[in-house]
């Protein structure tokens, strides 16, 4: 066999971490997806991640992330027109970072979920413009669990009441939540805003907003991962890991 890359190490290290994860709760690995956050990776590296098959790129910027798909779904067009099987069929495109309402209507053609809905105001703004292309946008809340009052993600206790507001939006599918814990966390404060993430779920699916759509938890990063899967993560958001530490600036939120 072909030595494998670094890439496709760490990969195969990433997924062997997320199945071991799984099993312990006592879940099906298959219920978690790894989303590729690109934010820090070349555009070589985002290629090649494509070519071991990865499908589900996050990226937090709208700048960046139109750059990205301009370079890169090209290339994964080329592979899929050329039978490459270790590609897959579709590529998805995560908007997984503060969405400035001036962005949204060049945002909305590139991807395939929102993950970072966290007002009325933004919520509205994007119904109007997918539902003005016939669409029903696939969004995720973002709860600010960790209560961090510098951080974006509606509060714990409006989550429910905006969930509901955008289950009457026609333009909108809400599919899930979306949560982070505070960086440098413990183990065991993590896993306390995860499960806190869960509970919100629990309440806003008991109320049966979103339908059997809203099925997600968009919660795990590179340092925790692990303590997300175990309190039901169907999506971990991994970027470090995979492709290293940032050389450029500060990632910094796009200005309006
Ligand atoms: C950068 C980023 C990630 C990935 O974080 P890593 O620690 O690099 O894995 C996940 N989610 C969001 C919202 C991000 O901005």
């Amino acid at each position: 066999m072909a030595k494998k890359t670094p890439l496709a190490e760490k990969l195969e290290a990433i997924r062997a971490r997320i199945t071991d994860a799984a099993t312990k709760a006592r879940r099906d690995p298959a219920e978690v997806t790894l989303i590729a956050v690109t934010k820090n990776a070349a555009p070589e590296q985002i290629r090649e991640i494509i070519q071991l098959g990865v499908a589900d790129l996050g990226e937090s910027r709208v700048q960046v992330l139109q750059q990205k798909v301009a370079q890169i779904n090209e290339f994964h067009h080329r592979r899929v027109q050329a039978a490459d099987v270790n590609v897959a069929g579709k590529l998805r495109w995560h908007m997984i970072g503060h969405l400035q309402r001036n962005k949204i209507k060049a945002l909305l053609p590139l991807v395939s979920h929102i993950h970072s809905i966290d007002t009325l105001r933004l919520a509205e703004e994007i119904d109007v413009i997918s539902d003005k292309s016939g669409r029903k946008m696939p969004v995720l809340l973002q709860v600010n669990t960790a209560e961090e009052p510098q951080k974006y993600g509606v509060a714990v206790g409006a989550a429910l009441h905006l969930a509901e507001q955008i289950d009457t939006m026609s333009g909108l599918q809400l599919v899930g939540l979306m949560s982070m814990a505070p960086y440098g966390a413990t183990e065991s404060v993590t896993r306390r805003l995860f499960a806190r993430t869960r509970e919100v779920f629990e309440e806003i699916k008991w109320q049966k907003i979103g339908g059997a759509s809203f099925r997600h938890l968009s919660m795990g990063m590179s340092a925790d991962f692990e303590p997300a899967i175990l309190e039901g993560s169907t999506m971990v958001r991994i970027g470090t890991t995979l492709f290293g530490e940032a050389t450029g600036p500060e990632e910094k939120d796009d200005e309006d």
